[in-house]
């Protein structure tokens, strides 16, 4: 089934503008750049996975895990998880076209107020108007909403009883999942949810808004063209002002990388908060001048996965996946309640609890994840019976997200990167996530189970999925390493300069120089629409974000939306 990649072979030498990677600050960039009638080339290293093609078994996740670590690599650089393991924390992130939207939960928050009234932020982002208009953009292409349906699923009752350990209802949030059938902002027919539980392993039924949906189906029917199996290594500033993009060809089936050169006006890297990091990174190895703020103030959004075990309750929180894997149950998206947890008085202490579901594939591991934890019997039952049936339909899973202090940092050490956060275990926000856990899992007749890969070569560490900073906004060069609009400062100017490298923008999550305290993907697209309105401005080009009319597609062919 075609899609709307290309071979990197097709490749021209120039564009006016190059996107790198493809997540939600890619997306948004690529679409309206195109929209706007420039040249533009989207730079992916992974590969274009289509709807019906997520994993669905478990033989299929040996295919899509990459695991790197300080001395070690396995799985394909195509796998759509990618597991950084670090001395201090691990990372997971995904890899593919439309990047983290690919595997994501799609829960869809603003943060608090005060996040934004944080000193770190320059002034304009919270003055100029355009952070709102910003959100309003990325909230008519994402299309959050909470299920109507939610209050009447078995893990949101789940829920509800857990919350009264702590005198709190959940509330329905909202996730980036289309309940009802719809043709999207970019044309294409989606279906309605089928509630199966999958969005943490990729939507086979095409419900999910991910960006492999909304922008960059757009962007390729204005003109785009996206190639995938393409890594950014470094980019260099060629004499004549424009910029050069080192690219290394990663071919599908690991054989022997190819690099190449593509040069172009304006570069925006979108390769998230680890991929836009190492390049710049690299790039200033190879004498690209930035701020020597580059690779600080990473967070971890205060955000963990954990479980409870052996609740009295059903909790069905395992995906069936699509098709069903079993008849006659409606689990409903990956998270459809949460609770939450305000302080007026102190920010850091605000948080959202999350309920879960684990992807359909991951279900036959299950039982040997909790054997080591010494649960063999139940462990066992459940194999019997199939993890719908057994011990594991009363299993909950938690997603939640919090503050914390942002002061991890990454560096590259043999030409990889590296998060150096030795403090990490001891921030305040894992201590208050466990006592509210252990009492919300409790309230259900469970255990609280904090990491059950501890016995692995996961260890103990804390592990986040919504790594953010690295390359954060700031008012100048010595506090940021871009400006408000996502400009990278250049360090060749005196200290305390506002200066910028013309035509080089980071827009994505890693320009978010703190915690946020909810999931990050629609501040991240927020940004990246606020970022493109100024690019807009500074450059005299206009854009429209209205909706697609015309031609209809479906997205099991989203190659018909391709501008030939
Ligand atoms: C399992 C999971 C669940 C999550 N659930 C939620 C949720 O419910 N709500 C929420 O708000 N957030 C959630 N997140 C986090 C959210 O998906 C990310 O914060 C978001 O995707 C980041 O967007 P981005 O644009 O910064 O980068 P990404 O979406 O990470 O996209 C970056 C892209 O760049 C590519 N890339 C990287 N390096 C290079 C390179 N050198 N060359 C070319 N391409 C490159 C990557 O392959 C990727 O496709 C979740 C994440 C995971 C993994
Ligand atoms: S629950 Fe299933 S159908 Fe609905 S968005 Fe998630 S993966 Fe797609």
């Amino acid at each position: 089934m075609a899609g709307l990649s290309r071979s990197l072979a097709n490749a021209k030498n120039y564009y006016d503008v190059i996107v790198v990677g493809s997540g939600y600050g890619g997306g948004v960039a690529a679409s309206r750049l195109a929209r706007a009638g420039k040249s533009v080339a989207v730079l992916e290293r992974g590969r274009e996975v289509v709807t019906g093609q997520f994993p669905s078994r478990f033989s299929d996740l040996k295919n899509e895990m990459q695991v790197t670590g300080k001395n070690m690599r396995t799985g394909p650089s195509s796998a759509i998880y990618d597991v950084r393991l670090g001395a201090d924390m691990h990372v997971l992130v995904g890899c593919g076209l439309g990047g983290g939207s690919l595997v994501n939960a799609g829960v869809a928050l603003r943060p608090d107020k005060r996040v934004f009234a944080d000193e770190i932020w320059p002034g304009q982002i919270a003055q100029d108007g355009l952070l709102d208009e910003g959100y309003r953009r990325a909230e008519r292409w994402l299309r959050p909403q909470s299920d109507p349906n939610a209050r009447n699923l078995t893990k949101f009752k789940a829920l509800v009883e857990s919350g009264k350990a702590i005198d709190t209802a959940p509330i329905a949030p909202r996730v980036t999942v289309s309940f009802e059938e719809n043709v999207n902002p970019a044309g294409i027919t989606q279906p309605a949810c089928t509630r199966c539980g999958d969005c943490c392993g990729g939507c086979n039924v095409g419900a999910k808004n991910s960006v492999a949906l909304t922008y960059l189906p757009d962007a390729a029917r204005h003109g785009a063209e996206l190639f995938t199996h393409a890594a950014v290594r470094h980019i260099s500033k060629a004499s004549d002002g424009s910029w050069q993009v080192y690219v290394r060809r990663m071919d599908a089936n690991g054989s022997v990388p190819q690099d190449i050169v593509i040069r172009a006006s304006v570069v925006v890297l979108g390769a998230g908060t680890l991929g836009s990091t190492e390049i710049l990174l690299r790039s200033r190895e190879q004498g690209l001048r930035l701020s020597d703020r580059l690779g600080q103030r990473f967070s971890a959004n205060g955000d963990i996965i954990a479980f409870g075990y052996g609740a009295k309750i059903p909790v069905d929180a395992v995906g069936i996946g699509h098709p069903p894997k079993i008849e006659g149950v409606e689990i409903g998206a990956a998270v459809s309640g949460q609770i939450e947890i305000d302080d007026e008085n102190e920010l850091a202490n605000e948080l959202r609890v999350q309920e879960g579901v684990l992807p359909s594939a991951l279900a036959p591991l299950l039982p040997a994840l909790f054997i080591p934890n010494g649960r063999i019997l139940g462990a066992l039952q459940s194999l019997i019976n199939g993890v719908y049936k057994g011990p594991f339909s009363k299993l909950q899973t938690f997603f939640a997200v919090s503050h914390d202090s942002a002061s991890g940092r990454f560096v590259l050490d043999d030409d990889r990167l590296s998060l150096v956060w030795p403090t990490a275990k001891n921030e305040p926000v894992y201590g208050r996530l466990d006592s509210i856990l252990s009492a919300i899992v409790q309230e259900a007749g469970g255990s609280y189970v904090k990491n059950p890969l501890s016995g692995t070569i996961m260890g103990h560490q804390p592990a986040t999925a919504h790594p953010l900073g690295g390359a954060g906004i700031g008012r100048e060069r010595d506090v940021g390493v871009v400006n408000h609009k996502g400009q990278v400062f250049d360090a060749s100017a005196g200290s305390a300069s506002t200066a910028v490298h013309e035509g080089l923008y980071v827009i994505d999550g890693s320009v978010i120089p703190r915690s946020l305290g909810v999931n990050p993907l629609f501040t991240i697209t927020a940004l990246a629409e606020r970022a493109l309105l100024h690019m807009a401005l500074d450059y005299g080009f206009r854009f429209d974000d209205a909706a697609v009319t015309g031609s209809i597609v479906t997205p099991a062919d989203p190659s018909a939306c391709v501008a030939q």
